[in-house]
């Protein structure tokens, strides 16, 4: 069999703990067989992250922007028990948030379907995008404890050094909490950008709620900024393509996102898509059935499993046991990493080697050969698969079904 060759390369980036072992057998199994894989590879396991102070990570970052397409592994991000069980040098900051303020993306959250296991919604049949603006509101905000009665302003001072604005923001008599946020309307622009973009490359609607009622300032720029990029930019292309964005407010939009059949992108300011994400991924069923992309606006796209490194499974590994951890997320980085080179080099074999390699895992699955998560969310019946599989065993047997369908 002659493999499928690559003009340019992938930005490989390895992590940490059972992600880190499933990453490697999935190369070995499901790609090297197949594809004359080219990679620029970057380690960030944790180890060599302090190896390198970090650096590897920027550099990483550095070189999704060279070769556009990058694809990474779950990384730890080091707390105060890690520093003890890795010996660190100092508590790096997490990777992913380094590598999104480098490319100042959007992350889309997309959950993978499959037929035997139905999401917690039952009228959901397509699946719902979550896209979080990663900016800006209560994550770059200012807190204070107040104490004592005392008097609280909002002030603003012009670069130029006028004062232009100056206005009581509660007076108190006793103790309580103050906050401030803020955001730009630059990164404002860039996050409606990505979402229109997405919305269209991936044809389906798009929603953007927030709550401009109450937030009649705040959220009211959001949503002319919205308004503004979709009439200035996107209109046309939405009409030709039979697509819709619509603004909601943001409580009427959770309603009617429950009364959904889904198939829309959800743009989320950044608390809310804190929130939704993780409601969204938990309703449809399993963390490991969950992609996540950065797209950045200048065209570059980092893909990942939204899932961690696993490292209660990796503990089990260590001691020799068996596990029974879900590959397909990774899995699906990898060929949404393969289909956007394919796509952008012009290599379409690419690209059809990621769908007949994601439908082998679809597959299996649908057929019941299936890992722990999924085994027990599962609804049918499967005689020939009375037990789940081990991760060995499940990409045993999508490696079977991708030599024969390709
Ligand atoms: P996690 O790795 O996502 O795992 C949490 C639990 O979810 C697991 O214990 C497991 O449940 C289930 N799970 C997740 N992925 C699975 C898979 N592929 N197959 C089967 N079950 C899966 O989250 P965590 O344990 O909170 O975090 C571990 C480390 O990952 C942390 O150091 C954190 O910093 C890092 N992390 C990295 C990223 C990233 O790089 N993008 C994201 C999140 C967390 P059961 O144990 O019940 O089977
Ligand atoms: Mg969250």
């Amino acid at each position: 069999m002659t493999k499928i060759t690559m003009t340019r390369p992938i930005v490989e980036m390895d992590g940490d703990e059972m992600a880190r072992v499933l990453w490697g057998r999935i190369k070995e199994e499901l790609l090297l067989p197949f594809v004359d894989l080219r990679t620029a590879y970057y380690d960030l396991g944790l180890p060599n992250r302090d190896a390198t102070s970090d650096a590897v990570t920027r550099e990483a970052a550095r070189a999704v922007t060279e070769h556009k397409v990058g694809v990474k592994c779950a990384t730890i991000t080091p707390n105060l028990r890690r520093l003890e069980e890795y010996r660190l040098k100092k508590l790096w900051p997490s990777p992913n948030a380094t590598i999104r303020a480098f490319l100042d993306g959007t992350v889309f959250r997309e959950p993978i379907m499959v037929r035997c296991v139905k999401p917690a919604v039952r009228s959901w049949a397509k699946p719902i995008v979550i896209a979080r603006h990663a900016y800006g509101d209560v994550y770059g905000g200012l807190e204070y404890r107040v104490e004592e009665a005392g008097k609280a302003e909002l002030v603003f001072t012009t670069a130029a050094g006028r004062e232009v604005f100056r206005q009581a923001v509660h007076t108190f008599e006793g103790p309580g909490v103050l906050q401030a946020a803020h955001n730009k309307d630059g990164s404002i622009g860039a996050f409606a950008r990505a979402c229109f973009s997405y919305a269209l490359e991936t044809r389906r609607d798009l929603w953007f709620a927030a709550k401009d009622t109450i937030s009649a300032c705040y959220d009211r720029c959001f949503r002319d900024i919205f308004e503004r990029v979709f009439e200035a930019e996107y209109a046309p292309p939405f009409k030709d393509a039979g697509l819709t964005y619509r603004y909601a407010l943001i409580d009427d939009a959770a309603a009617r996102a429950v009364r959904s059949e889904g198939g829309f992108v959800w743009a989320c300011k950044n608390y809310d898509g804190d929130v939704l994400s993780d409601l969204v991924s938990a309703a449809f069923g399993s963390l490991a059935m969950m992609t996540s992309v950065l797209v950045s606006p200048e065209g570059y796209f980092e893909y990942e499993a939204a899932h961690g490194t696993v490292s209660r499974h990796y503990y089990r590994y260590l001691r020799g046991e068996e596990t029974s951890t879900n590959p397909t997320a990774m899995i699906f980085a990898w060929t949404s990493a393969l289909r956007k080179r394919g796509e952008l080099d012009h290599t379409p074999e690419l690209s059809r080697f990621a769908d007949v390699l994601e439908g082998a895992v679809i597959k299996n699955i649908e057929a019941g050969a299936m890992t722990g998560d999924l085994f027990r969310l599962r609804e049918g019946v499967f005689p020939d698969f009375p037990c789940p599989l081990s991760a060995e065993a499940f990409i045993g047997a999508v490696r079977e079904e991708t030599a024969r369908a390709y």
